[in-house]
């Protein structure tokens, strides 16, 4: 780590709040799946922005409309509409084969605004008692940082120290059909599930689990609420990670590369049946659904409507998990994901995922731990395939280093 980049470092910690502890790097700028140091040194990024940066960094087509609607429009209030919004909620829509949009801007946000719309839903629709709405939730859950969200958090790092939390949440063990089946009362109202946690270690859930809590949703009269921030948008393969098991929730909760990796733009999409519980002055926000988001929100449509991203993420992924599988067990204990997302389980014995990121620095490569003993590699989708190969021979020096 040079002089000039500790500087830096030491600069920020001073005038900035600790509620990140960052790799040694400060990155000047980035071009596809490579980022650069201050100190010059190219980087191979494997985090991808925690998957923001699905279409690499600086995409072509996103940089060109958003510069053109930057040029024209960047903000209205949804107090007017703009000429972007429409097409912008027609394209993620279809995206999602649901008939409406409730754009938002960051994950955490979209994740609050699908829990109202469950709640509302629960007491208009299906009938529960004012303020006796319950939702399901699993242990290992990610949904962002709200006082909502963390309340039932089961990390203690993001959950204790901030309560008190609001009521009407039910934490159960994230794959297991059974404490799910027993967790629900006529109260329930629906279900909030990431179809593989991402946080917790890119944790896929056992063959069929999906499928069985959409069932269990259906039958107890429980909307399934898919959180596809980080799993949506061509990630694991498809461009849904419901879609591996052919599993259609009653709402997508979208963010991260919906922005294209250049601005925050998320969204809440489900049919009308649902979406119509909220009207006019129940619910917005001043940026949500913006030109500039909708703009290139509708060209990050566009670029996953060619099926290309999923594909390469389908076919590099396999490469990725190929060589990650021979990784020597007495280091690697396990490898979890889909697509281009892996998590690699550290075997017993093994430094901390957090010195293995700092090694894999040292190596030119940017990833970041998830949890203590989880790498997680989550690549842009426009790494090439020998890039792959290479970070995965870093990952093996980065391991056998004594
Ligand atoms: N949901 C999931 C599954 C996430 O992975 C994240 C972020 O990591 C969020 C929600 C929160 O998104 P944001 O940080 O944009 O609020």
């Amino acid at each position: 780590v040079t002089a000039g980049t500790l500087a830096e470092l030491a600069r920020a910690r001073e005038h900035s709040a600790h509620n990140y502890e960052p790799l040694p790097v400060v990155i000047d700028s980035a071009h596809g799946a490579w980022a650069r140091g201050i100190d010059g040194v190219e980087y191979l990024d494997m985090l991808a922005g925690y998957s923001a940066l699905n279409f690499g960094h600086g995409h072509p087509r996103l940089v060109e409309v958003a510069r053109a609607q930057l040029g024209t429009l960047a903000l209205t209030s949804r107090a007017f509409q703009h000429a972007a919004f429409a097409g912008f909620c027609e394209d993620v829509s279809r995206l999602c084969g649901k008939e409406a949009v409730l754009p938002m801007n960051t994950g955490a946000e979209a994740v609050e605004t699908a829990l109202k719309l469950a709640r509302r839903w629960g007491y208009d629709v299906k009938g529960v008692a004012e303020d006796s709405a319950e939702i399901i939730t699993f242990a290992g859950n990610f949904h962002g940082r709200t006082i909502t969200i963390v309340g039932f958090s089961t990390d203690p790092d993001a959950h204790d120290g901030f309560g008190p939390y609001p009521p009407g949440f039910r934490t159960v063990d994230y794959g297991d059909l059974d404490a799910l089946a027993a967790a629900i009362t006529p109260n329930t109202v629906a279900v909030l599930i990431e179809p593989i946690q991402g946080e917790a270690g890119v944790l896929v859930p056992p063959a069929g689990y999906l499928a069985a809590v959409r069932a269990l949703c259906d039958e107890h009269s429980m909307l399934m609420l898919a959180d596809e921030i980080q799993s949506g948008l061509g990630r694991t393969g498809d461009t849904f990670a419901c879609d591996h098991e052919n599993v259609v929730p009653d709402v997508y909760i979208l963010g991260k590369a919906l922005g294209g990796g250049l601005i925050p733009v998320s969204a809440v999409v489900a049919d009308r049946s649902v979406m119509e519980v909220i009207r006019p002055g129940q619910h917005g926000s001043t940026f949500g659904g913006n030109p500039l988001a909708c703009a290139v929100g509708s060209e990050v449509v566009r670029l996953l409507d060619t099926g290309e991203f999923q594909q390469r993420s389908r076919e590099l992924g396999a490469h990725l998990h190929g060589l990650l599988g021979q990784l020597p067990a007495d280091q690697v204990s396990e490898v979890r994901g889909r697509g281009l997302w892996a998590g690699v389980q550290l075997a017993a014995g093994q430094p901390g995922a957090r010195v293995i990121c700092e090694r894999l620095l040292a190596r030119r490569v940017l990833a970041k731990d998830a949890h203590e003993g989880t790498i997680r590699m989550a690549p842009p989708l426009v790494i090439e395939r020998d890039e792959i190969t290479w970070a995965v021979e870093q990952l093996a020096d980065a391991l056998g280093e004594r």
